[in-house]
């Protein structure tokens, strides 16, 4: 029996996909052979791997002004390739809303003149700054677009006179954004596109051609894999192969617009529930919601505990919420349906009547 899964990462992929998967597995359209087992020089991984860019490049709306790369280490090595490619003044800002933007924020120091020019920690991350003001003379602006711990996302980018770069691990695809309004995103797999192993990066050309700092090492240079279409050495081939049934998938339900619609119901029907129920309490600033991460607590840890066991119990499973904020957490990727949504909530109901 299949659950409906509330990871934050990696997360659900669509039935469909999955289904995809195990009927290529052993023979990939008539290779006989796995996509596992296949050279990345050969023709039909080549048909695989161009046929994910492309398709990314038409749902994202991507012109033909950026390079789109497929890279590994997650958006973990992002956090530091990024400044070793971009830092050329040496002079950054990064507004820091959640733990991942935090870690960008830290690690990026090590490279230049990092400014941390504002941070929602005062009120544990609950809500987005607005009204920003950020340094002119700097080589980029840092933000992170939904912040899958904390449960909030940017509706409005800040202003800036600088590229903006944005972590956008978890709501790709998820919400619209227009790429033209950043000079670089990046974004790990396994949240809104395929397995764990692949990282996206949509990147303005301008700033690869112009070339990266001194300090960057090769492989890291965005220029090394750009040349080389992501085949500058061995890709996550099956990760790739994974992105192009979702990104299939994810056409066929008609594009990120109408996931996004979707994604909003989904969302609301979860917080309209929460605000009215007298159990369960979401302590997020309303303008700011995440449409992806929905926390909410009780307001007792032993309560909270209870309904992770019981939810699990009921097919409902990795709903704890992170050790940073405790309490529950509903992730619900483009991947979850509306079934699941309605699943949750008729447990929620159920376990408010049995608890309050
Ligand atoms: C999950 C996540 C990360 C960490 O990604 P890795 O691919 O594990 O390095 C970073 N930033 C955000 C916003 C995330 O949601």
């Amino acid at each position: 029996m299949r659950v409906y899964n509330f990871s934050a990462g990696p997360s659900m992929l669509p039935l469909e996909v999955l289904e995809q998967v195990k009927k290529d597995f052993t023979d990939y359209n008539g290779t006989g052979m796995s996509v596992c087992e296949m050279s990345h020089r050969s023709k039909p991984y080549e048909e695989i791997h161009n046929t994910s860019i492309s398709l990314l490049r038409e749902l994202m709306g991507i012109s033909d002004d950026y390079y789109v790369l497929y890279l590994q280490g997650g958006a973990t090595l992002q956090f530091e390739a990024v400044p070793l490619n971009l830092l050329k003044k040496g002079k950054a800002d990064y507004i820091v809303t959640g733990n991942f933007a935090n870690n960008a924020f830290k690690v990026a120091k090590k490279y230049g003149d990092i400014v941390c020019a504002a941070s929602s920690e005062d009120k544990t991350y609950t809500y987005i700054p607005k009204n920003v003001k950020v340094r002119e003379d700097i080589d980029y602006l840092h933000i992170t677009s939904n912040n899958t711990i904390f449960g909030t996302q940017y509706n409005e980018l800040p202003k800036s006179k600088a590229p903006i770069v944005c972590d956008m691990s978890s709501n790709i695809l998820g919400k619209r954004y227009n790429v033209n309004d950043f000079g670089l995103i990046y974004a790990g797999a396994q949240k809104n596109i395929s397995a764990s192993g692949l990282t996206v990066v949509i990147v303005k050309k301008d700033l690869v051609d112009s070339g990266a700092t001194e300090a960057c090492p090769n492989f890291l240079k965005y220029s090394t894999q750009a040349n080389a279409n992501s085949l500058y050495n061995t890709p996550t081939t099956f990760s790739i192969y994974v992105s192009m049934l979702v990104f299939k998938w994810l056409k066929n339900l008609g594009g990120v617009d109408a996931m996004e619609k979707i994604n909003i119901e989904k969302a609301k029907m979860l917080y309209d529930f929460i605000d009215n129920s007298k159990l369960y309490k979401n302590n997020v600033a309303k303008e700011d919601r995440s449409i992806m991460n929905v926390p909410f607590v009780t307001g007792d840890e032993n309560l909270d505990a209870k309904f992770i066991k019981e939810a699990a119990a009921a097919g409902l499973v990795s709903i704890k919420g992170h050790r940073l904020v405790g309490g529950m957490r509903a992730s619900i990727y483009n991947a979850m349906p509306i079934e699941g949504i309605k699943a949750l909530i008729e447990f929620m109901k159920k376990f408010e009547k049995e608890n309050i």
